[in-house]
């Protein structure tokens, strides 16, 4: 007999709330911040500098443009297809709202085409059926941290004269094929928000090979003025200066970059704890009857941002959000990723996306849960986390 679930009064698993994601910021992060608050130089610097370097150099891609989000890293690399009005770009409905907003802020008309019911990434077949006389790139997500199908989208970018963006919010840290994502590829945009596998606060990257497409980048990133122009309150800098695109203020600040470096260096140490934390997951979990996990495919070393699992709604007597707020009672953090981009208003209007062109993504959405996954987290966490999933799952089962 299990103890009564603590929504009816019974004792809570944990008594103190383990919550879905907490940032790791380390006493070098700390100290570096200090350095940057006490060196008169606070916005874009030389650590934004070394930031840029230091992500070539882990990634292997030949550019890094350092900015203040993720968002802004999607919208930079939307601009560099100098889209014209009609222009589609195809991307998955399981996604965060501003992979999407930023192909509509560049300009062009957002198509959403189905997932994989196993990877919840973008479906390459659904995304080639997506494709028409006016496509103009592939906007996939590495959903969760796992690499899309890579290899066959460049292909298909190939045979429609299509360039790959890719979101990679989730994947920092991540390899397809042993090269690391950002690598190699036309344009790949990094997050680094406050829950993001390393984070600065509020930040992100593009990476290219295309130096036309980070030069373009890195000027819309500072008011479209040119080379540089952060330098010229500094002894090395010049007031003259020219404005040469209506560009954005998207810069970053070396304030972000000193947390960034730090997290950077950690992160291959980050992301071995996430893949032993979701091993002690997979495992505890394989036989329950009632929760699925995502399948991996081979030839990937994901990022392990995200460990979502699907509920197996035909075994239950609930639905998912009674689910979350049992698991809420019993102490434990969870959320859902992602909303469908055509569920939300604007999109619904806009989109006129019918569900029913989208099976994999409808079928899927009502199943999934992300369970708490974050480097600070114990072994001891995820037993937690398990035992409470049991339980709820266990109070509820058909
Ligand atoms: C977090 C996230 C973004 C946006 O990143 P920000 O740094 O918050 O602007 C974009 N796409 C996906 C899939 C994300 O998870």
């Amino acid at each position: 007999m299990t103890a009564a679930l603590a929504s009816a009064g019974g004792p809570p698993v944990r008594s103190s709330f383990l919550p879905f994601a907490l940032p790791g910021i380390g006493e070098e992060e700390k100290r570096e911040v200090m350095e940057v608050l006490n060196s008169d130089w606070i916005t874009t610097g030389p650590r934004v500098k070394r930031f840029e370097e230091a992500l070539t150099r882990y990634t292997g891609a030949p550019y890094a443009v350092c900015v203040d989000s993720g968002t802004a890293a999607l919208h930079l690399a939307l601009l560099g297809l100098h889209l014209k009005p009609g222009d589609e770009v195809v991307t998955t409905p399981l996604t965060f709202c501003s992979t999407v907003h930023s192909i509509v802020h560049a300009g062009g008309v957002p198509v959403l085409a189905d997932v994989e019911p196993d990877t919840l990434n973008l479906s390459v077949e659904a995304a080639a059926r997506a494709v028409t006389a006016k496509t103009k790139a592939l906007l996939p997500v590495h959903f969760a941290g796992q690499p899309c199908d890579l290899r066959e989208l460049w292909e298909l970018g190939r045979k429609h004269d299509l360039k790959v963006v890719e979101d990679a919010a989730h994947a920092v840290g991540a390899a397809y094929d042993g090269v690391p994502i950002g690598g190699a590829g036309d344009a790949v945009c990094l997050s680094f928000y406050a829950n993001k596998n390393i984070t600065t606060g509020e930040g992100g990257a593009l990476l290219t090979g295309d130096s036309d497409w980070a030069e373009e980048a890195r000027l819309n990133a500072l008011h479209g003025m040119s080379r540089d122009a952060w330098k010229r309150y500094t002894k090395a800098g010049s007031w003259a200066y020219e404005v040469v695109s209506a560009g954005f203020k998207y810069n970053m600040t070396d304030i972000e970059a000193a947390l960034g470096l730090h997290q950077l260096a950690k992160l291959d140490g980050f992301t071995r704890t996430r893949r032993k934390l979701v091993q002690r997951y997979r495992d505890a979990l394989a036989a329950c009857s009632f929760v699925e996990p995502l399948g991996e495919k081979p030839g990937r070393s994901p990022a392990y941002h995200l460990f979502v699992v699907r509920l197996n709604l035909d075994r239950l007597t609930v639905d998912r959000a009674r689910f979350i707020e049992e698991l809420k009672a019993e102490g434990i953090g969870t959320t859902v990723h992602f909303i469908p981009i055509h569920h939300h208003p604007y999109y619904r209007e806009r989109l006129r996306t019918s569900p029913a062109s989208l099976p994999h993504t409808e079928e899927q959405f009502p199943r999934l849960v992300s369970l708490p996954l974050f480097p600070r987290m114990t072994e001891a966490d995820v037993d937690d986390v398990v035992e409470a999933v049991q339980k709820v799952g266990s109070a509820f089962l058909r």
